[in-house]
């Protein structure tokens, strides 16, 4: 099995989906999951989606031209619950009053809402397995109500029912392993059909299987493409732990595998990882499988070497390090596009920024496929954008407002042009709407950024601000102090 993350903010059309499936039905595999939080259309809970969600309609249709392509839902009832909980309906049923992913299981609202879900995947999906989620439940006992209770226990007697209900269709429950790993003690809790899904990225399951089984639950593993944490997909690091994984899973009997690929958003392009979903299912019954994941990108082997290689082994913010990637989420997430100049302005000034050019050049001079090319176009295009930045620094501190100026306005072509690739990218194999949204956020903040250049470069308010502060999001003249920055407590 692999699974396609369409959640968090990904959309995928009818046709699109089809594609999906014809490639892992291609590739070998007997199931697709589906990872959806809020973005199916859950017939009950009308208010849980936005636009371009996956509707039932598209789940049938996939079954009835693919019947032998088992469609497997991934949902979550407790973590990952932030799009429901953002949205005004959910907003009364949040564990932490500000920022989290939790929904409060001690409130009777919540537990009718995971029911909903539950009772909807039940009657939408026909597959064997309905996968419930229950990861990365960090904020258990957060509210004054849980507080009075063991993480564990709020933990089991949440989840225990809707697993129950998942059994009471005749389907088998399936729950992600982390949240046992840290409290063991809920899997004596939890009916035995569960599956538990072990995802472990960076190592193999010897240290976690174990475990894992001692009350007699059955095990799939699941290795992941290191896209979250790339500018494009660390191939070698991927590699490795998709063939770890896959013979831990042989060598211990384990119940299967699922290749995990998350967060397409921030610049993913999900068909440029087709050949490694296709490779990755003849390691799964193969691991000594004798292809590189990178050979196994033919026509595009030169791309993949450059930006899945060579690209990483620049080091810095560039290199592995399992963190999700730090330059794209500055670059694009907090509408603030000068905070990845303030954090990688002097790395991407210097030769790693030189070498970073260099290669995504080449990777766009010998892309063929739109797919590939606009992965290259983001990264050259994001070293060059805070490479610009950087120069307008350099010359507003040297007193040159007017030059700052000019070093930061081909910096609005360059969003438009990233807007170009996320709207090809969505309109191709689905995306991101959030990504076009992004750039132009990112553009009209350079353009105000450049106005206030204009408006306070010179000493206009009797001082001059510095640089960092004039890119601030929030820059309220005479405020010289910047007391939003010393108030913080007050931002959230
Ligand atoms: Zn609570």
């Amino acid at each position: 099995m692999w699974m396609f993350d369409l959640a968090r903010e990904q959309t995928v059309g009818p046709d699109q989906l089809m594609e999906l499936a014809r490639l892992s039905q291609d590739s070998g595999y007997d199931s697709l999951g589906l990872y959806l939080e809020h973005r199916f259309a859950y017939p009950s809970v009308p208010w849980a989606h936005g636009l371009y969600a996956l509707t039932p309609e598209s789940v049938l249709r996939v079954r009835s031209e693919f019947p032998s392509l088992k469609l497997v839902p991934f949902l979550n009832v407790l973590g990952h619950m932030e799009g429901f909980l953002r949205c005004e309906p959910g907003e009364s049923l949040r564990e932490s009053s500000f920022g989290g992913m939790m929904g409060c299981p001690s409130r009777l609202d919540f537990s009718k809402l995971t029911k909903s879900l539950v009772d909807d995947i039940i009657q939408c999906f026909d597959s064997e397995i309905i996968h419930l989620g229950g990861d990365e439940a960090w904020e258990l006992s957060n509210c004054p109500v849980c507080a009075q209770t063991d993480k564990p226990e709020i933990y089991s007697r949440h989840m225990t029912p809707l697993i129950e209900q998942v059994l009471s269709a005749s389907r088998q429950p399936a729950v992600w392993g982390d949240m046992f790993i840290e409290h063991p003690e809920i899997l004596a809790e939890i009916p035995k059909q569960t599956l538990v899904f072990d995802w472990q990225y960076r190592t193999g399951l010897s240290n976690s299987a174990l475990s894992l089984a001692a009350h007699g639950h059955a095990l799939v593993g699941c290795p992941t493409l290191h896209v979250y944490d790339a500018m494009w997909v660390h191939l070698k690091e991927s590699e490795t732990n998709v063939r770890q994984v896959a013979f831990d899973v042989k060598s211990m009997n384990l119940e299967g595998t699922c290749l995990t690929t998350w967060e397409c958003g921030l610049f993913g392009a999900y068909d440029t990882l087709f050949p490694a979903i296709e490779w990755a299912s003849n390691v799964m019954d193969n691991p000594s499988w004798g292809t590189r994941l990178v050979d196994a990108y033919s026509d595009h082997r030169e791309f993949a070497e450059l930006m899945g290689i060579e690209l990483n082994s620049l080091g810095g913010q560039f290199s592995f390090d399992g963190h999700r990637s730090r330059l794209k989420c500055r670059l694009l997430a907090y509408g603030n596009p000068f905070l990845a100049w303030k954090h990688h302005g002097e790395e991407l000034a210097g030769e790693a920024g030189d070498k970073a050019l260099e290669l995504s050049q080449r990777a766009i001079d010998c892309s063929t496929g739109e797919e590939f090319k606009g992965v290259a176009i983001f990264v050259r295009t994001s070293v060059e954008i805070v490479r610009m930045m950087e120069a307008a620094k350099r010359w507003y501190a040297e007193g040159e407002p007017d030059k700052a100026v000019r070093a930061l306005s081909p910096i609005r072509h360059a969003f438009d042009t990233l807007e170009t690739v996320a709207r090809r990218t969505r309109a191709r194999i689905g995306g991101s709407l959030a990504d076009i949204e992004r750039c132009g956020l990112a553009k009209r903040h350079v353009e105000t950024v450049i106005h206030r250049i204009r408006q306070y470069g010179r000493g206009e308010l009797g001082y001059v601000p510095s640089f960092d502060t004039l890119v601030q999001t929030v820059f309220v003249p005479y405020d010289q102090g910047c007391w939003h920055r010393v108030n913080k407590w007050g931002c959230d």
